[in-house]
């Protein structure tokens, strides 16, 4: 019996795999066949200052449609272009993107761009980013980088020495994620942190867990004490927010205050006549 149901298990297995194979070969070819300056574009989420009461921030986030495919997510396409060697193409588009974008930002806005393990591991890669940004004449301090472990854990002491490259040329650097996987402290001690993103899947859990809650309210009150700022990821609902204020979270980032949005919206949010005026010249 038992025998019989493996058998029949692994064929079905097969298939599957077969079946995922081939997906991913098609994503491979669509992707290499892209125009990817036209099929590829952004759409920016924004981070909410609790204290502030605004809009701060936008990280910016990669959508694909393919003209063979449709829309593809875009952690499916992420992770095709590096296996197909890509990656570096894909992120340099949308790099010069997010910059056109910002362009149009008022300057105390920033952006929040993401970087994949091979981008980060490849440091004259990186390096023609920044070359960019002095290209266009925009201020470094504007442009964060977001970093996930699985970037920064092949070669913790390469990617420290990296990040404080990019630190001391006046960028910044948040780590993405943080919570999920096999997130270690080790990166916050390691490595110029300027903020710290806590992961969605924390959030999603503080309503039902009071243990989720304990450990989203030590990593904010860890971030206060480092001198980092802390943002909390993926806030959906009134609930959750009620039940994270007395943590006294910095930043938000969630569903409950934005969803990505395009440029036009962006604009349209950032000219809303509740944004304080900051220049009372201005006025
Ligand atoms: P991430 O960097 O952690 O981005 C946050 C993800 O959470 C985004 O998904 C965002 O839409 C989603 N999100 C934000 N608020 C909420 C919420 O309240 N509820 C829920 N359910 N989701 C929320 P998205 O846009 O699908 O991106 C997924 C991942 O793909 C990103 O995770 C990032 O790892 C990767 N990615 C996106 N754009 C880029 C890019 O330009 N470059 C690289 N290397 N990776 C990117
Ligand atoms: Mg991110
Ligand atoms: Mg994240
Ligand atoms: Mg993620």
């Amino acid at each position: 019996h038992g025998k019989q149901f493996a058998r029949h298990h692994s064929v079905i297995f097969t298939v599957n795999q077969d079946k995922e194979m081939r997906e991913s070969l098609a994503l491979e070819r669509a992707l290499r066949e892209a125009r990817m300056e036209e099929e590829f574009h952004l759409l920016f989420q924004p981070q909410h200052d609790v204290a502030a009461g605004r809009v701060v921030s936008f990280e910016a986030l990669a959508r694909w449609q393919s003209p063979v495919l449709g829309p593809v997510r875009p952690d499916r396409f992420i992770r095709a272009a590096e296996r197909a060697g890509l990656i570096q193409q894909v992120t340099r588009v949308l790099f010069g993107k997010a910059l056109d974008a910002l362009d149009l930002w008022p300057d105390d806005i920033t952006v929040s761009f993401n970087l994949s393990a091979q981008d980060l591991a490849d440091r004259a890669f990186v390096f023609s980013l920044v070359a960019q940004v002095h290209g266009r004449a925009i201020d470094p301090a504007r442009i964060e980088f977001e970093i996930t472990e699985t970037a920064v854990m092949k070669d913790i002491a390469a990617s420290r020495v990296l990040l404080e490259d990019l630190s001391a040329a006046g960028f910044k650097i948040a780590l993405d994620d943080f919570g999920s996987g096999y997130s270690s402290f080790e990166y916050i001690d390691q490595l110029p942190l300027d903020k710290v993103k806590i992961d969605k899947s924390f959030v999603r859990k503080v309503t039902d867990s009071a243990t989720s809650r304990e450990i989203v309210a030590g990593i904010i009150t860890l971030c206060r004490n480092l001198d980092l700022k802390c943002v909390l990821e993926g806030v959906e609902t009134e609930a959750e927010m009620s039940t994270l204020a007395p943590l006294a979270p910095q930043l938000i980032q969630g569903y409950l205050f934005g969803r990505p949005m395009p440029q036009r919206d962006v604009l349209r949010l950032l000219l809303k006549p509740e944004r304080p005026v900051d220049d009372a010249s201005a006025a």
